[in-house]
C-alpha cells in the first residue's frame, strides 16, 4: 500500500481524486492539437492557446482544487523511467501513461499512421508534437472514462513546445529528472527485452563498472524474466547500437532544455541513481518523501 509521509513538493489537495483534472487536461489538448505546426519553433500561451478554441474554453483552464498527482519522469533512453514510473503508479494509484508505449500500440494497431511513425522510431527521431499530443489526449479520455484521475508521464514532454502546451492546459507538480552514467545507458538499452504477449519489460545486460579516477563502482545485476516470459522475449528495434546513440543525442538537442524548463520553475527532481532496483527504489522513495508498505514488509520477510 502507497503511503505519503510528508511530499513536500505535493499539496494535500493534491491526493484527492477527481476526473475533471483529466477532463480539462484532454480537452483542451484535443481542442488545440488541430492548431499546432511543428515547424514553428516558438510557442506563445496567449496567441497558441486561444487559436481554434471554442468560445469559453478559457474557463476550463482552471486548475480544480482537488486531484491526484501529476508527475513526469524525465531522462535519457535507457535509464530506466519505465521502471520506476511503473512503481511509483502502483505506489500513488494512479496511471502510470508513457508515450512510447502510445506510439508502439499505434504501430502494432496497423492504423493509418503506423507506416509514417514505424520510419521515424525506427530511426530514433521524435514523433511531431501534434502526433503525440494527439495519441496523449486520446489515451486521457479513454482514461477519464473509466474514472482515472493524476497520471505518471513517462517519456513526455520530450520537447520545450511539449512542456509549454502542457504547461498551458494542466499543472504538473512534480518532475523528477532520472540521471544514470553514460557507459550503462547504452549496455541498458541494448540489454532491454519485452515480452511480446504481457509486455513486462526485462533487461539481459550485467553492468559492472570498476571504480576508477576518483568515480565510484556500479553494479546493475540482470533483470530476468519470469519463466513464463522467457521463450517470449522480443528486442525493440529501435535498441540497436546505431539507433541508441543518435536517441542520445537527440535526447541532448531537443530533451535537456526541457531539465531547464522545469528547473526554472522549480519542480525538478534530480535523481542519480545509484545502481539496480534494490539500491535505487529505497533511494528514490527517501528523495521523493514517500514510503513503500508492502516493500518494507517483503524486505523485513
Ligand atoms: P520511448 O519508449 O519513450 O523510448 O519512446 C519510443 C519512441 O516513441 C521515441 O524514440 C519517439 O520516436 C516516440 N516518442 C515517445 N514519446 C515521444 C514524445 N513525447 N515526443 C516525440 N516522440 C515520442
Amino acid at each position: 500500500m502507497a503511503v505519503f509521509s510528508r511530499c513536500s513538493v505535493v499539496s494535500t489537495a493534491a491526493r484527492t481524486p477527481t476526473s475533471a483534472a483529466a477532463t480539462t487536461f484532454s480537452y483542451l489538448i484535443r481542442a488545440l492539437s488541430p492548431s499546432f505546426s511543428s515547424s514553428s519553433s516558438s510557442f506563445d500561451p496567449e496567441t497558441d492557446l486561444n487559436r481554434g478554441k471554442p468560445a469559453g474554453l478559457g474557463t476550463l483552464k482552471r486548475e480544480p482544487k482537488g486531484r491526484n498527482v501529476q508527475w513526469a519522469f524525465l531522462g535519457c533512453p535507457g535509464v530506466g523511467k519505465g521502471t520506476y514510473a511503473s512503481r511509483l503508479s502502483n505506489l500513488l494509484g494512479v496511471p502510470h501513461i508513457a508515450t512510447g508505449d502510445l506510439v508502439r500500440d499505434e504501430l502494432a494497431s496497423s492504423g493509418p499512421l503506423s507506416s509514417q511513425l514505424k520510419e521515424i522510431v525506427n530511426q530514433g527521431k521524435l514523433v511531431s508534437d501534434e502526433i503525440i499530443i494527439d495519441l496523449l489526449s486520446k489515451r486521457l479520455e479513454k482514461g477519464e472514462a473509466k474514472g482515472e484521475s493524476g497520471f505518471i508521464l513517462d517519456g513526455f514532454p520530450r520537447t520545450v513546445r511539449q512542456a509549454e502546451i502542457l504547461e498551458g492546459v494542466t499543472e504538473i507538480d512534480l518532475v523528477i529528472n532520472l540521471k544514470l552514467r553514460e557507459e550503462a545507458l547504452l549496455a541498458k538499452c541494448l540489454g532491454r527485452r519485452i515480452c511480446s504477449e504481457c509486455g513486462g519489460n526485462y533487461n539481459v545486460a550485467s553492468i559492472d563498472i570498476k571504480a576508477e579516477n576518483g568515480s565510484p563502482g556500479m553494479y546493475m545485476a540482470p533483470l530476468p524474466p519470469p519463466p513464463e516470459c522467457a521463450s517470449k522475449l522480443i528486442t525493440r528495434p529501435d535498441d540497436t547500437e546505431e539507433v541508441v546513440k543518435k536517441r542520445l543525442h537527440i535526447y541532448q538537442m531537443m530533451t535537456q532544455p526541457v531539465e531547464d524548463f522545469y528547473r526554472s520553475r522549480g519542480k525538478l527532481v534530480e535523481f542519480d541513481l545509484p545502481g539496480g532496483i534494490p539500491e535505487s527504489w529505497p533511494k528514490l522513495l527517501r528523495a521523493l518523501n514517500l514510503e513503500d508498505h508492502d516493500d518494507k514488509q517483503s524486505a523485513a520477510a
